[in-house]
């Protein structure tokens, strides 16, 4: 079991770096990218990064365990039993949980209750697949024959963003390695160097040295060759819309390949008059907009709220969020995490500046902390009198802003909802069943939360966006399927 959080020393966090190819560091002369914690702004390490060549080998070397090592021959329940084994060591790695926290925006009392377990929960869970859908039989005349049988792409590139960087690898390589893939991954140059760490323990756990590979380096060049490359079967993504779009063009340039796209939402909080539980909404809306500084794709961005009830909820919201005390990731005390990086701090003060001289009013919020750690800490922000045509509404921000926007009827209501252009997710709040449900219909998202904000522990769920916000799912059965390719057979013998 993952072990209680506890304050550590940041300086005493020295990951190993490069990229990870057959089972060992390969000495690099790439040209190296620096690596900052953002609760301090310091540098701490530095990766390499993998061009053609670097990007070449890691492939090169997940061909030859996918055909070579066994791994796609076995019995699925052997990479089943590996795969357990890996996530044991996952949710007990000290290490691993330190170089998480050290240089990303997870509070390490946030990583033990969470990403640490979801992660290993995640492989388990991708691991009961592995023996449990190897295709279909077909109704077919007396004298055939007809299945479908599941066979793995051979290498699956995935490619990760900054935000939670283990649970996001988790989703990838838990169904890619249980349908018997290979797999070369590239995390984000912003926080490399947890999915180096996990790399080690999957063959510390028996998964054989090649199948999972770590490339190092920037979107551009080292995310571009992984997309473009011949021998790499199919693309699992996530980050922004933005990138997403790219990747799809380049995977189309490079020939045909299949696409999982994990993009960013602009996710409403539509909340009817007749709430069943005024505290539990104005929490829910909280946790939805500041989790993890709001630089989540699943944040509820949106306040939609019931003319009536828009006052006082605003004015709880405000009272929560005023109390919230920035505090660096390596203490286990800290609720309210730093922002990742100069660049995003800046954009979200741009936003917000571009909103207040457009006509919007911060209620609170609207600068970064001016006493923080050191790092770069923006306070939870509430803006009222936006329109859909500000930036700070109609996209992305990933930083801890919420704006509110009132409706007067149920259909008003849902069509402020559901955006024009994003649809990874939705909260309606609600104690009629039938007004939830004619919502859930009407906003076009790809998962809808009722009476409550966020995922659940149940990885049966999966998901993934509609419209803008992606193709395909993450997690829950239709993951592990994604993953897989499928031959149809018909054959005749006779009757
Ligand atoms: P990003 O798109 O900047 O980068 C994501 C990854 O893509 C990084 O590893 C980056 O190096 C790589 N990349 C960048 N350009 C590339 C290119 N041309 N070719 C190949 N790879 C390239 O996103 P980010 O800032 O790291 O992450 C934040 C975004 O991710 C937000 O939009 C957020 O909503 C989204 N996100 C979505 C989900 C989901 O499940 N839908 C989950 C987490 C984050």
């Amino acid at each position: 079991m993952t072990y209680a959080a506890h304050d550590f020393a940041p300086d005493a966090v020295a990951p190993s770096t490069g990229h990870y190819i057959g089972g060992t560091y390969r000495a690099a002369d790439e040209a190296s990218i620096e690596v900052t914690r953002p609760s301090d702004g310091r540098v701490y390490g530095a990766v390499p990064e993998a061009g053609e060549a670097g990007v070449d080998a890691a492939v090169a070397s997940a061909v030859t365990a996918a055909s070579e090592s066994g791994w796609a021959r076995c019995a699925p329940r052997d990479r089943a039993r590996v795969m357990r084994r890996w996530a044991d060591l996952i949710d007990t790695d000290q290490r691993l949980t330190e170089i998480e926290c050290v240089g990303s925006t997870r509070p390490i009392g946030q990583a033990c209750a969470q990403d640490i377990p979801f992660t290993a929960e995640a492989i388990r869970f991708f691991a009961e697949y592995a023996d449990k859908d190897g295709g279909d039989l077909t109704a077919t005349r007396a004298d055939s024959l007809g299945f479908v049988a599941a066979e793995p792409f051979g290498v699956i590139g995935a490619i990760t963003p900054w935000n939670f960087p283990l649970s996001m690898a988790s989703w990838k390589c838990g169904p890619a390695l249980a349908a018997g893939n290979a797999m070369v991954i590239k995390p984000s140059e912003l926080t490399p160097f947890s999915t180096l760490r996990m790399a080690e323990l999957a063959v510390e756990a028996g998964i054989p040295a090649g199948i999972f590979n770590v490339v190092q380096g920037t979107g551009a060049t080292t995310g571009a060759a992984l997309v473009r490359h011949p021998d790499v079967g199919k693309i699992s993504f996530t980050g922004s819309n933005a990138t997403g779009q790219r990747i799809m063009a380049d995977a189309g340039g490079a020939g045909v390949k299949p696409v999982t796209l994990e993009l960013g939402g602009k996710s409403p909080q539509l909340v009817f008059a007749d709430v069943p539980d005024f505290e539990h909404v104005a929490q829910c809306v909280v946790r939805g907009f500041t989790a993890n500084g709001g630089q989540a794709c699943i944040s509820g961005t949106r306040l939609i709220v019931h003319e009536r009830l828009a006052q006082p909820l605003v004015e709880r919201i405000v009272e929560i969020v005023s109390k919230m005390k920035p505090g660096p990731t390596w203490a286990a005390t800290t609720d309210y995490c730093p922002i990742i990086g100069r660049a995003q701090a800046d954009k979200i003060e741009t936003l917000v500046a571009q909103a207040k001289q457009a006509g919007a009013e911060v209620l609170t919020g609207g600068s970064r902390f001016a006493d923080g750690p050191g790092g770069l800490f923006y306070r939870p922000t509430v803006l009222a009198n936006v329109t859909d045509d500000m930036a700070v509404v109609a996209h992305e921000v990933f930083g801890p802003v919420l704006t509110v926007q009132t409706f007067r009827d149920e259909a008003e209501g849902i069509a402020r909802a559901d955006h024009p252009h994003y649809g990874l997710a939705a909260g309606v709040h609600t104690r009629d069943i039938g007004q939830a449900m004619r919502a859930m219909r009407g906003i076009q998202a790809g998962t809808i939360w009722i009476n409550r904000y966020g995922r659940s522990r149940d990885l049966a769920i999966p998901t993934g966006g509609y419209k803008g916000s992606g193709i395909g799912k993450d997690l829950g059965r239709q993951a592990f399927e994604a993953c897989q390719r499928y031959k149809s057979v018909l054959m005749d013998f006779e009757a």
